[in-house]
């Protein structure tokens, strides 16, 4: 253990009282996409910045600004801004985390109160939500600060904070305010900023803790047919040109059942995997089996586990979404729709970008719409899109997080892609160009976003070691070099 024998032992001692303190912030019900829960998420800001500012944590409220939803006019929840250390020997980090939760009702299908952490002793599991996405992980923070506090330990490193209450509704303001802090220079609150360390995801097992290094990007389009004047009586069929017809056809070209995309070009410039990185692959804990499990059934596009992986992080890939304006009732309804709109996404990876693809996805469903050759009109579009990040592991970021965790878990973790978008990630990479490092706390089947979503108590305890080792290790190894 590269941390101090101290760190450890408060750590042990005082288990119970940061459960203790991860119930009270269960206990808020911080949604940030339920208008009638704004206060929450306003309290959990304020109760956040009141525990950083106990551990000697400077911080700073910063206001977002307002929205109107559903005719009322509300305050977005401030980012909390924190800082601790100025020593300029030291490594600076900066910790991203966000303080705002998915929305949760015991009718959801909750086995107890969503809002009430529920400690189940004897499978040493925590239930609640925002227990793993991403309350634990925040108060993972907190518990180090709170060691080192009470200790009268200097931490090795400097740190920054940057939390924030909207993650659930889109990170509304967040970029700006990242983008603004750049410009500000010496005076920004991330002048100095050498790593950014994200706690954020999981692993992608119940087995194998993992580092995360790249995530794929987005570009979601929408297709629309039409032609009636308005929904026709299928008697009418066999005379006319019908909109939904063709836009089966085209959304039929763009990707075979094998997932293969069919849009020429959409490939270029994807370098295949080196030896090195497919190394990475095959050291992965992850089996065909595991995806089926997530998947719940036997329907893998490969039996081999490798090609699943890549296809899953560093492969692009096109989902069909669903179609609007079409008829979807119960029991049949002769109709002949007047306007469809077909929805469908790729997932990204470098080095594509939405704007390069769209050229590509646009001109291939026009000159397909060309060929079928109706009378129809079409129009097809991109409704928003992300870039896909990958970051540096032979970064010492990467080897501070690896021999953490090897001290931590007793394991060399899996490096990882993920199949989709955290898209802060990137904003921190490009506005302060450092290398960016996905850190888990949580398991692959703590289930973020769903129903009895719950953290393990061991990650919980071992995720706070896990995070002040990172810290010593950073210092170490930045010291050696
Ligand atoms: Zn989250």
């Amino acid at each position: 253990m590269s941390g101090p024998k101290q760190f450890y032992d408060y750590v042990d001692a005082n288990q119970d009282s940061f459960i203790q303190r991860l119930s009270e912030a269960v206990a808020i019900p911080s949604v940030s996409t339920d208008p009638a829960r704004r206060d929450d998420v306003h309290r959990m800001g304020s109760w956040l910045e009141s525990q950083l500012n106990k551990y000697g944590v400077t911080t700073r409220a910063v206001p977002l600004g307002q929205q109107e939803l559903e005719g009322k006019v509300l305050e977005y929840p401030p980012a909390i801004l924190g800082r601790i250390g100025d020593d300029l020997s030291k490594k600076t980090v900066l910790i991203y985390g966000h303080f705002d939760v998915q929305p949760a009702d015991k009718s959801d299908g909750w086995n107890t109160e969503p809002f009430q952490l529920h400690v189940d002793r004897e499978s040493g599991k925590m239930y609640g939500r925002g227990s793993t996405d991403d309350k634990g992980p925040v108060l993972g923070w907190l518990n180090v600060l709170e060691a080192h506090h009470t200790l009268g330990l200097e931490l090795p490193i400097n740190l920054r904070f940057c939390f924030e209450g909207l993650e659930e509704d889109g990170s509304q303001g967040l970029d700006e305010l990242i983008a603004t802090e750049v410009a500000k220079g010496v005076e920004g609150w991330f002048h100095g900023v050498d790593c950014v360390c994200i706690s954020d995801n999981y692993w992608l097992n119940t087995r194998t803790p993992c580092l995360t290094y790249g995530l794929r990007g987005i570009a979601y389009y929408q297709v629309v047919v039409s032609g009636p004047a308005s929904d026709l009586h299928s008697g009418l069929g066999g005379s006319i040109y019908e909109p939904m017809t063709t836009l089966i056809l085209l959304l039929g070209k763009l990707v075979s059942v094998e997932g293969r995309i069919l849009i020429p070009g959409i490939y270029d410039g994807i370098a295949a995997a080196d030896s090195s990185e497919l190394q990475k692959y095959q050291d992965i804990d992850f089996s065909v089996a595991d995806l089926e499990k997530i998947a719940g059934a036997p329907i893998a596009l490969s039996e081999d586990r490798v090609t699943v992986m890549m296809g899953r992080t560093r492969e692009p890939s096109l989902s069909l979404h669903g179609i609007e304006g079409a008829y979807s009732g119960a029991g049949g309804k002769t109709v002949i729709p007047s306007t469809v709109s077909g929805k469908f996404s790729l997932r990204l990876v470098p080095p594509q970008t939405p704007e390069d693809i769209t050229k590509k996805v646009l001109s291939y469903i026009e000159a397909e719409f060309a060929k079928l050759n109706t009378k129809l009109k079409m129009k097809v579009e991109l409704l928003g899109g992300g870039n896909p990040w990958v970051a540096d592991t032979k970064h010492w970021n990467y080897e501070a997080a690896q021999r953490a965790t090897e001290a931590i878990w007793g394991q060399t973790p899996n490096y990882t892609r993920e199949g989709g978008s955290i898209p802060v990630t990137l904003t921190f990479a490009q506005n302060l160009g450092v290398n960016v490092l996905l850190l888990p706390m949580g398991r692959g089947d703590d289930g973020a976003h769903s129903t009895n979503e719950k953290l393990d108590i061991s990650n919980f305890i071992n995720g706070t070691k896990l995070l002040g080792t990172y810290l010593y290790e950073v210092a170490n190894i930045s010291a050696q070099k």
